[in-house]
């Protein structure tokens, strides 16, 4: 059976999808009898859904395209 303490430190692996069927139901069955457990990975669970949908996009490629085309302009001139 898990303690507070363990479930507090494999809660990045639980969020991050990182733990075997066995520990993931060990884990659950934790956070359905302890408020203060379940309070806190929801908590966390939230922060990081907005942390990564405030994100900014991936730069596009054709825009990395064109700097790179960009920057191989600037060193080639210059070289001359
Ligand atoms: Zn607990």
């Amino acid at each position: 059976m898990l303690d507070c303490r363990q479930v507090l430190s494999e809660l990045s692996n639980y969020i991050d999808d990182g733990m075997t069927l066995e520990e993931k139901c060990a884990f659950e069955e934790h956070l359905a009898r302890c408020r203060r457990c379940w309070v806190v990975c929801d908590t966390t669970r939230k922060t990081i859904e907005i942390v990564s949908e405030n994100m900014p996009p991936a730069m596009p490629l054709a825009v990395s395209e064109r700097l790179h085309a960009r920057l191989r302009l600037l060193y080639a001139s210059r070289g001359s």
